[in-house]
């Protein structure tokens, strides 16, 4: 690995033993590869300094899914190779998991697990959404529910971050945002790929829950401009891979990983001040809900609880954000943490958890600042940073302070 200090300033250098020395950061990024208009190679690839291949789910354990060509595709048994089934160019149909393998349009494929297998150049659609790359299928049964069905997208990490990138910033903002974005996103999914067991299925999910992915959807010629000039890069501390986190929103701070979902207490997941995200409309918002509400939908989450008398913050860290909340019903108090009930509530109306909260009789009001976990990179603070003029590398090396830009593969 080729290793990328960045400085106290936030530039990044090349370290002494690189082959490459002395030229500032971006003008590295700037030799192009061909990283998104090719498709990628056939297996399931290591980190062994190769462009590694990522298994994204894309549908899980759903009743089925509408494939869709735009090529002629071949689906084949997973684990013989030999040919099932053929598509051609403008084929459509519905594929449902049976025991044993799937059902697509009225014919029988007999394997469970198959691959779509399109043309050079093809793509996979599925449920209206095109893919690069191949696409595995796995029919499972679920209890006594019948039969289900996986989509797993198997693609290499740089055609997956043009898939990344744009579905999670506006890609009409600032280039460095988007060569920060996609950094991180690089980041994120190799730590998937070093710390997820290869046995399993899949190594990333396509929500918010990871990061979000949409094949093409999203793709244009800003993302593929970023992925290709920062090819290879990632985020490494004292030489390893660490988790990447990025949010859409501080609100005035990130805060210690540790503390909310107790990873590794480690420098650039330690937390950072950040004065550049106040042009997000979330950086600031309020919300009222009825307490039957709150309480409906608490139960919807088995959280037992009684009818609400008053929800108060009584635990919060130094930044403000709550880290349990005490409800107040019969027969007594409970105490949640702040986060689940973030999730139980709706997380898109209460954005984040540094909050305070007012009663009103039958409501409450949650008024508070920020949108997300509040870990890692502050989205529209790299919008503002790089509004600013500051660029990926001292973007990164904000807000993930101690971290350095590491060449993970040319
Ligand atoms: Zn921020």
């Amino acid at each position: 690995m080729h290793k990328l200090p960045i400085n106290s300033r936030g530039t990044a250098r090349r370290a002494p033993t690189c082959r490459h020395s002395g030229l500032p950061f971006l003008i590295l990024l700037l030799v192009l590869h061909s990283s998104c208009t090719t498709t990628p190679e056939l297996g399931e690839g290591t980190l062994s300094g190769d462009v590694p291949t990522v298994r994204v789910a894309v549908a899980r354990k759903v009743d089925g899914i509408t494939l869709a060509v735009n090529s002629a595709v071949r689906i084949v048994d997973d684990a013989t190779g030999e040919a099932l089934f053929r598509l051609g160019a403008s084929e459509s149909h519905r594929i449902v998991p049976i025991a044993g393998g799937f059902k697509v349009g009225d014919a029988i494929v007999p394997a469970a697990r198959v691959r779509v297998e399109p043309d050079k150049s093809g793509t996979v659609v599925i449920d209206g959404i095109a893919y690069r790359g191949r696409m595995r299928l796995i029919s499972s049964q679920i209890g006594n529910r019948g039969f289900a069905l996986t989509a797993v997208n198997i693609v290499n990490l740089e055609e997956y971050l043009c898939g990344v990138v744009g579905s999670e910033m506006p890609t009409r903002w600032p280039l460095d945002s988007l060569r920060a974005q996609a950094i991180a996103a690089r980041t994120y999914a190799v730590y998937q790929l070093k710390t997820r067991p290869r046995a399993g299925d899949y190594d990333l999910t396509n929500g918010q829950e990871c990061q979000v992915y949409t094949g093409l959807k999203k793709e244009n010629d800003r993302v593929r401009r970023v992925v290709v000039e920062t090819r290879g890069l990632i985020l490494t501390h004292d030489w390893k891979v660490f988790q990447s986190y990025f949010h859409s929103t501080c609100g005035g701070g990130t805060v210690k990983a540790k503390d909310v979902f107790g990873d590794p207490d480690i420098r650039p997941l330690s937390g950072a001040k950040c004065t550049y995200c106040e042009s997000s409309p979330a950086y600031s918002w309020s919300v009222t809900f009825k307490k039957d509400e709150i309480r409906k939908k608490l139960l919807e989450r088995n959280i037992k609880v009684g009818p609400i008398e008053k929800i108060m913050a009584l635990n919060s860290d130094h930044t403000g954000r709550a880290i349990s909340l005490t409800i107040f019903t019969p027969p007594g108090p409970i105490s949640i943490d702040a986060y689940r009930f973030r999730l139980a509530v709706g997380s898109m109306k209460i954005k984040g958890t540094r909050m305070t909260i007012t009663d009103a009789g039958d409501s409450v009001t949650f008024t508070g600042k920020g949108f997300g976990h509040y870990l890692g990179m502050c989205q529209f603070g790299a919008l503002g940073m790089a509004q600013a003029n500051y660029n990926a590398a001292q973007i990164l090396s904000h807000y993930y302070p101690g971290s350095e830009l590491t060449r993970l593969y040319e």
